[in-house]
């Protein structure tokens, strides 16, 4: 039987973002409403958590962290532990964005260690995987895709605690996005290697879609089998964008057709 997994829409707003930002936060926190019918988090930067997470207390919207250091303390200056985003407020954490990857030279093992960091310290880790341009052009998305599942995700993950984030590079930020069926392809191979890697909790995993996710292009990419919600930068930072993604997500979750 096929788990029935919930959407979840997260936000992840990358450097970006000062105090008077929570202002953004209110209107997102208003226009969900006291259900909001999907799984929705923000990602703000580590210096806004502690505020937004008291800002969102009560609210249906969840608030998340963008990376973590695998170890849970010592001598890392300017580094951030996933026990140090948990007392913030954080529920849960990226890792292995690919601007983590390409920036920071960031590798499989680098992002598996800080998901197991997540895990550890009672996080939800939404690990990143996706291919170039170059890669996509060689005709390797899928190889390049099943080497970063076999290398990022940890042993033991489930549903509760892991989220694959597939994250074309070339589509992030670029106004690009692949077509439904080349997220399906994608998002199928994912899926397939998650069942057959995990089992019955590879089911219950769930898949997100990210790169360019816009109000306009949310409603042909959230139906697409297997992709069980979206990462969102760019349209997460302004509330009404958001929220519009957000509609086209409950539509979607309420569709007899999803599969
Ligand atoms: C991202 O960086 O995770 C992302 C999806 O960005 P954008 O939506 O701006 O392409």
């Amino acid at each position: 039987m096929t788990a029935l997994r919930r959407s979840l829409l997260a936000g992840n707003w990358k450097m970006n973002g000062l105090t008077q930002s929570i202002g953004e936060l209110d209107q997102l926190i208003s226009g969900v409403g006291s259900d909001c019918g999907v799984d929705v988090m923000i990602c703000p930067p580590a210096t806004l958590l502690v505020a937004f997470a008291k800002a969102t207390t009560g609210s249906c919207v969840s608030i998340g962290a963008q990376d973590c250091h695998p170890k849970p303390a010592g001598p890392y200056t300017g580094d951030i532990s996933a026990e140090m985003l948990r007392d913030a407020g954080a529920e849960a954490v990226i890792v292995g964005h690919s601007e983590r990857r390409i920036q920071h030279g960031e590798q499989n093992a680098d992002v598996r260690a800080k998901a197991l960091a997540a895990r550890r310290a009672g996080l939800l880790a939404i690990v990143c995987i996706g291919e170039t341009q170059e890669e996509r052009d060689r005709g390797q998305t899928s190889e390049v895709i099943v080497a970063q599942l076999v290398g990022s995700l940890p042993e033991g993950a489930s549903g509760a605690s892991l989220v694959v984030a597939y994250e074309p590079v070339w589509a992030i930020g670029s106004g690009l996005t692949p077509s439904p069926y080349d997220v399906a392809e994608v998002h199928r191979a994912i899926r397939a290697h998650l069942t057959e890697r995990f089992g019955l909790e590879g089911d219950k995993i769930r898949i997100l879609y990210g790169g360019s996710v816009k109000p306009d292009n949310a409603e042909s990419l959230l139906p697409v089998a297997n992709v069980d919600g979206a990462l969102v930068g760019g349209a997460s930072l302004k509330a009404e964008e958001f929220l519009g993604i957000i509609a086209a997500g409950v539509k979607t979750s309420r569709s007899p057709l999803r599969t």
